[in-house]
């Protein structure tokens, strides 16, 4: 579905990415490990299109994407491509429901459909009865579902997390994993998540691992029994923009 290849970017004398070649299925949930600093979340970034490489193609099926305009990102971004950071991505002024229906309203739908369709994400991810909350009144775990929720209303067709069990304990981290590989998968969208954690990455079909800006290891493996599970955790294909 996505790929890139041949991906280099430097900030100044430091090179961040040295010539990545990655891809993505659809469906596919893949994690990206390597130490601090090794260029995990410049890859994402162009990969998303927030940044452009300095060298590299990126595509997301026919269409090249790190040749369009800083316009034509930005909605590809919002109609295609889902997020999910480690912390404070939920605006705290808008109840959950509310943070959840922003991307479709900022799609151009109505806010009563929006709502509706907003609805329909809690009880499916354990957050029956918290959608008038303000973020400041969920627990991290519960956030990071609304957020989760947030990344997928629109329907992408990948979800990029950088880190997004970075902030939670470890019992939570590996449910809001479970749910998210669940969740993506159930939306057939692919994931593409960055993690120091191993037991995280092993929620994902694949591990890649980057050392100073270089792939150095790509395992393939099957996916763990519970991410395929129909838990429940997929919206029907309805809600799909
Ligand atoms: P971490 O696990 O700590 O998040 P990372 O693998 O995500 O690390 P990147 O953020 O991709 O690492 O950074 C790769 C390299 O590029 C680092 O040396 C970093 O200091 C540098 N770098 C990243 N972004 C910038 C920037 N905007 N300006 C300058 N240098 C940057
Ligand atoms: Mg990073």
């Amino acid at each position: 579905v996505l790929s890139g290849t041949g991906l280099a970017k430097s900030f100044g004398s430091t090179l961040a990415l040295a010539g990545v070649d990655f891809g993505v299925q659809r469906a596919e949930a893949v994690a990206i490990m390597g130490p601090s600093g090794s260029g995990k979340s410049t890859l994402l970034h162009c990969l998303a299109g927030i940044m452009r490489p300095d060298a590299g193609e990126v595509r997301l099926l026919d269409q090249r994407i790190d040749t369009m305009s800083e316009a034509q990102r930005s909605r590809l971004r919002r109609t295609r491509f889902g997020f999910l950071f480690q912390f404070g991505q939920l605006l705290p002024e808008l109840t959950a429901v509310e943070n959840v229906a922003l991307p479709l309203m900022l799609g151009g739908t109505g806010k009563s459909t929006a709502l509706r369709e907003a609805h329909q994400w809690f009880p499916n991810l354990g957050l029956t009865g918290l959608d008038k909350r303000r973020p400041g009144e969920l627990s991290g775990g519960q956030a990071q579902r609304v957020a989760l929720a947030r990344a997928l209303v629109s329907g992408p067709a990948v979800v990029f997390a950088d880190e997004p069990t970075g902030a939670l304990d470890q019992a939570t981290g590996t449910e809001t994993m479970r749910t998210l590989v669940a969740s993506t998968k159930g939306q057939r969208a692919s994931l593409i998540v960055v993690t120091h954690d191993a037991s995280v990455a092993a929620h994902c079909d694949r591990t890649i691992e980057i050392r100073d800006g270089l792939v150095t290891s790509d395992t393939s493996r099957p996916a763990p029994v519970e991410a395929l599970a129909p838990s429940g955790s997929g919206q029907p294909a309805s809600t799909t923009s």
